[in-house]
């Protein structure tokens, strides 16, 4: 063995091919997997031994990181027909209070709160970029540098999406007041990405990719130059966009543009699995059709849509046309992929009055089918080699606490069930690896309690200036 490999054997380790036993876990000093090898009756000398059964971590494919702090703080009726557009006012006005420093130790905290969920990587969808009045800091890139930073100092992967923010509504109207600290010419935005790419190069835990905001805030002419753009530095790199979350989204691209959303887009451009569709909530038949057909990724944020009052995705249409999926926490009202799951097949069984909505024919178990396509989907999002135990991924991986109660005599067979479908007392999430390094040992981040501090001040800041 290279004296540079590390190890580590399971008993249990869920791999592509499905649950495997007495498995040898190898990789290398970057973090890369490169030896993955079941059937290893006992384990190698001084090899040390995973506590539970070993799967595969979770890509969480949409989070804004400031709204963290504002989680909570919304869940009251402020006029009779609250909706997603009264909980965006709310949110602007936080966001007009987040501080470079203030933004760096909420994403730290957050990120804490993922790898202690099994996130393992984030694809950070970032749009607050201006100081307060809405001018530029000296390094354009200042305030997205911060959620770069937030993820390395804590340890979780990244795919860091600067946000492309132009118009206030279809038809390019003009930004307003309260969304200046987001707005960015093609050019400007063109050189915050370079900025940022120049400041923090891209490595094994680091990636880079373009999010222009949703059809109503750029426009064709912009997506077009920043997707070429972003075609110089790395053909298949990500580009994520919001959608549909919404109808009245819906409404006016259908006035503005002739043709809802989804469809405009596939109509338009190369829709791809590089392409990331955030809240592909409202499509009809043809459409999910041909998103599930296109490859790319639906992004699924269940509990957020849930919050917001969205509307339900039509998950099993879409999944029995082969469409791919991923989930993300977005604005953090709950960091756990196992509620987004099970949130995903509860809409199914309340709207259809039926049991195990999303099983597929190969695939019996709801929570196994929605674990491994989450992880896949989840992965193809992230631009990054993720989401498998198997040589080429990064060793990032998620040990279960097989005395936990909702485990404990149980078999693999019904192991991810229990963990997604069971809530009862702590998390079956025992220790988590990235890159091979363990970052949460028995449910606690190596620095949690720094963290946590910083967080706290960080919202005795933010709340003291409301
Ligand atoms: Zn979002």
């Amino acid at each position: 063995m290279n004296t540079r490999t590390k190890s580590l054997f399971a008993a249990h380790a869920l791999l592509p091919e499905g649950w495997r036993t007495d498995v040898l876990l190898e990789w290398d000093a970057t973090g890369t997997l490169v030896a993955v090898t079941p059937d290893k009756r006992d384990a190698p000398a001084g090899v040390a031994r995973a506590a539970g059964p070993v799967i595969p971590g979770m890509p969480n494919l949409h989070s804004h990181a400031f709204q963290r702090a504002m989680a909570g703080l919304t869940e009251y009726r402020a006029n009779p027909t609250d909706s997603f557009w009264s909980w965006r006012e709310l949110m602007y006005r936080f966001a007009a209070r987040i501080m470079p420093e203030t933004l760096g130790a909420i994403a730290r905290w957050l990120y804490v709160e993922m790898l202690k969920a099994g996130y393992t990587s984030v694809c950070e969808f970032h749009y607050v970029h201006h100081a307060e009045d809405g001018t530029r800091h000296a390094n354009p890139a200042e305030l997205a540098q911060r959620v770069v930073d937030a993820a390395s100092e804590t340890g979780i992967g990244m795919t860091m999406l600067p946000v492309l923010y132009q118009f206030s509504g279809f038809g390019e109207e003009p930004p307003r007041d309260d969304q200046r600290r987001f707005v960015n010419t093609t050019e400007g935005y063109l050189d915050l990405l370079a900025a940022l790419r120049h400041a923090r190069p891209e490595h094994g835990a680091l990636r880079y990719g373009v999010a222009p905001h949703s059809l109503r805030a750029v426009s064709e002419a912009s997506l077009r130059v920043v997707i070429e753009a972003l075609n110089d530095i790395s053909p298949d790199a990500p580009v994520h966009i919001h959608i549909a979350e919404q109808t009245a989204e819906v409404d006016a691209s259908l006035a503005a543009l002739g043709a809802r959303p989804v469809q405009w887009l596939l109509d338009r451009f190369d829709v791809n699995a590089r392409w990331c569709l955030v809240h592909a909530t409202h499509i009809d038949a043809s459409e999910t059709a041909a998103l599930a057909k296109s490859g790319a990724i639906a992004g699924l944020c269940l509990t957020t849509e849930a919050n917001l009052g969205d509307g339900i995705f039509p998950a099993n249409e879409y999944l029995d046309a082969g469409g791919a999926f991923g989930i993300g926490s977005d604005s953090h009202v709950g960091v756990d992929w196992r509620a987004e799951l099970r949130l995903l097949e509860y809409g199914q069984r309340l709207s259809r009055r039926q049991r195990n909505v999303l099983a597929s024919h190969e695939t019996a178990q709801v929570a196994d089918r929605l674990f491994r396509d989450a992880l896949e989907g989840g992965a193809c999002a992230t631009g990054r080699a993720v989401g498998a135990l198997m040589p080429g991924a990064r060793a990032d991986w998620i040990v279960l606490d097989a005395d936990h109660p909702n485990l404990a005599e149980q078999t693999s067979a019904t192991w991810l069930s229990s963990v997604v479908f069971c809530e009862h007392g702590e998390s079956p999430v025992r220790d988590v690896f990235v890159g091979g390094e363990c970052v949460i040992r028995e449910r606690r981040h190596r620095d949690e309690a720094r963290h946590y501090r910083d967080y706290r001040a960080a919202l005795a800041r933010l709340f003291a200036g409301a």
